[in-house]
């Protein structure tokens, strides 16, 4: 390719609306360009980097055993009603009523549409096991979409459904999948971590989240140094500590004014105790049912964890009415004193004497509240998210919590839609039994966006070789010179015909110019045919990743491409 016969539209300045580097720096090198909230244009660099990530996922996903198929964006809400997630999904989901007064949905994902078909067409033990995948276009309403392609409204995903006829079979396709995803994140170049992940409804068994660490993420893992012990927070488990035993000094409970103050904040602030000596009372909704959950003040409740102990569908915090209405005070002044509630309380509560809670009064708390002497529990769990302070779960030493990026997960589903879309196969004793499902998601763009917000530096991109847009750029350092451009011409010509994916920067610009671009589209390559290495027949080549640009002699040349240059693996 031909620089001047391409459309890399690179910027000298940061694109005002982006905030993550990966963004900036997509838009700048002419990656990508924002149509509207949540939908970006592939310019054509950009487009090659995609479709290199897509046929790495394409080749590892052939070599598992998976079978690819394309199944329309255009879906029958009715299948997303029989599984009961047409009101889970809620506004995500992007509908529309066609001219003949029919809801269509444009697919999210494609669970429903998968197991529909499969329902259709698998009949026997025989038939299975059976992987199949998808790399399309899906569709998300999504509350904030942000980081330019990382959350957007409209993005290309790589799902893989397996269908087993028992556990122990969906195990091993389970694994192939897992091991297919570290092969590809390897090739691309990731620094990317699997972590245990919430399992969800089945409960049980771990599924897992394939996670890139960095500080723009808006997942968060724990990860231990001494063990390699890594979970996303959603499930990484809190040891109760050993219990305090009752104050030697019991106290009864006191009714304070607390005019406004309906934060943790604001009533410590207000009483002068610290956020660790409150109770949260938070009123929770979990499928239609008001329970209440305790939790310390400087702690977080940990929806995943109370969602999993209540065996919920849904869950979520009760809005102003609902508090009113099972509390009798308004929100922000609930407390367990007194309440005729469902409570689950956090290990943490135990612990705690002489505490400030709620006195379900609007404007008042209580203080010296004593668990167990002013309110009883009989569900104590682990209900908070894990803190740095907390040990590892596994090994009991200390950890480290990070920002991550999700680019995949693998999930196991069992029979969470095989049973209600009724996808049932004959076993070998000619009995019905209901297919045990998993599925497999990767976000192609979040690939490219990752890789890119976790290797760059002040001038642009570094990209992995097997990413970029191009392998190397041969740049003429003087392209007036007749005899610098004929020798990039072949030098250009070479590489091509040796299959390095290569671009002559052929354009009327001066050379700090397009070292300036080089550095910032972020060629793994550069070969720089100037003077003084004609002299000497040699041509100048900077590796991206490389401080200072290097002589080798002409026939050298594709010996130097044949070593790796991957950007550095960032420690993990
Ligand atoms: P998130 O929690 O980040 O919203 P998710 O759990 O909704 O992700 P899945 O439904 O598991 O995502 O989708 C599979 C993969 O698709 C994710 O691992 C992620 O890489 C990618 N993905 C999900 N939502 C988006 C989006 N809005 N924009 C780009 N990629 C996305
Ligand atoms: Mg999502």
């Amino acid at each position: 390719m031909r620089w001047s016969k391409t459309f890399i539209p690179t910027l000298k300045e940061d694109p005002q609306d982006a905030e993550a580097a990966s963004h900036k720096l997509m838009v700048r090198a002419g990656l990508i360009r924002r149509l509207s909230s949540g939908a970006y244009i592939y310019l054509p660099a950009g487009l090659k980097s995609l479709k290199k990530a897509e046929s790495i996922v394409r080749e590892e996903m052939g070599r598992s055993a998976a079978v690819e198929l394309l199944m329309p964006s255009l879906q029958p809400p009715e299948l997303w009603k029989r599984t009961g997630r047409y009101d889970d999904i809620g506004e995500v989901m992007i509908k529309y009523t066609d001219r003949h007064g029919k809801e269509v949905a444009l697919g999210p994902t494609h669970e429903e549409v998968v197991t529909d078909l499969v329902s259709r067409e698998v009949r026997s033990y025989k038939d299975l096991p059976l992987t199949l995948y998808q790399i399309q276009t899906k569709f998300r309403d999504e509350v904030r979409p942000r980081f330019g392609v990382v959350r957007s409204c409209e993005f290309l995903m790589k799902d893989a459904y397996s269908f087993d006829v028992d556990a122990e079979s969906m195990e091993r396709s389970y694994k192939t999948m897992y091991d297919a995803y570290c092969r590809i994140f390897d090739r691309c170049g990731l620094s990317y971590l699997p972590v245990e992940a919430d399992p969800g409804l089945m409960g049980g068994t771990v599924s897992h989240e394939f996670m890139v660490p960095t500080d723009i993420g808006e997942d968060r893992i724990v990860v231990c140094p001494s063990c390699g012990y890594a979970a996303s927070t959603e499930v990484a488990a809190v040891k109760a500590s050993a219990a305090a035993g009752q104050s030697t000094d019991p106290k009864s409970p006191e009714e304070v004014r607390t005019p406004g103050a309906s934060t943790v904040q604001d009533v410590s602030a207000f009483l002068k105790v610290k956020p660790s000596d409150l109770i949260k009372t938070l009123i929770y909704v979990a499928d239609g049912e008001a329970v209440a959950v305790l939790i310390r003040g400087d702690h977080e409740a940990n929806d995943a964890k109370i969602k999993r102990h209540l065996g919920a569908r849904s869950l979520e915090l009760a809005n102003e009415k609902k508090v009113e209405e099972v509390t009798g005070g308004a929100m922000g002044f609930s407390g367990p004193v007194g309440l005729s509630l469902r409570i689950v309380a956090d290990n943490a509560v135990r612990n705690m004497a002489h505490a400030v809670t709620g006195a379900n009064e609007k404007d008042k708390h209580l203080r010296n509240v004593d668990p167990g002497k002013d309110f009883s529990v009989k569900e104590w769990i682990d209900a908070r998210v894990i803190t740095a302070e907390d040990p590892c779960p596994k090994c009991g030493s200390g950890i480290e919590l990070k920002y991550a990026i999700e680019v995949g997960h693998t999930f196991k589903l069992g029979t969470k839609y095989t049973e209600p879309l009724n996808a049932m196969f004959l076993d070998d004793n000619g009995k019905q039994r209901p297919i045990i499902m998993g599925c497999y998601g990767i976000g192609v763009n979040r690939i490219l966006a990752s890789l890119i917000e976790t290797s760059h530096d002040a001038d642009g991109i570094i990209w992995s070789r097997a990413l970029a847009p191009y392998e190397a750029v041969v740049i003429p350092a003087k392209k007036e010179d007749e005899k610098i451009s004929r020798e990039a011409e072949r030098v250009y010509a070479e590489l091509a015909q040796a299959g390095v994916d290569v671009i002559l920067d052929d354009r009327d610009k001066s050379a700090g110019v397009k070292f300036k671009d080089a550095d910032l589209v972020g060629f793994p390559f550069q070969v720089i045919i100037g003077k003084k290495g004609m002299e000497t027949g040699s041509v100048e080549v900077k590796t991206r990743s490389a401080a200072k640009p290097e002589f080798v002699k002409k026939e050298n040349l594709l010996g130097t491409m044949k070593g790796d240059v991957s950007p550095p693996q960032n420690k993990l």
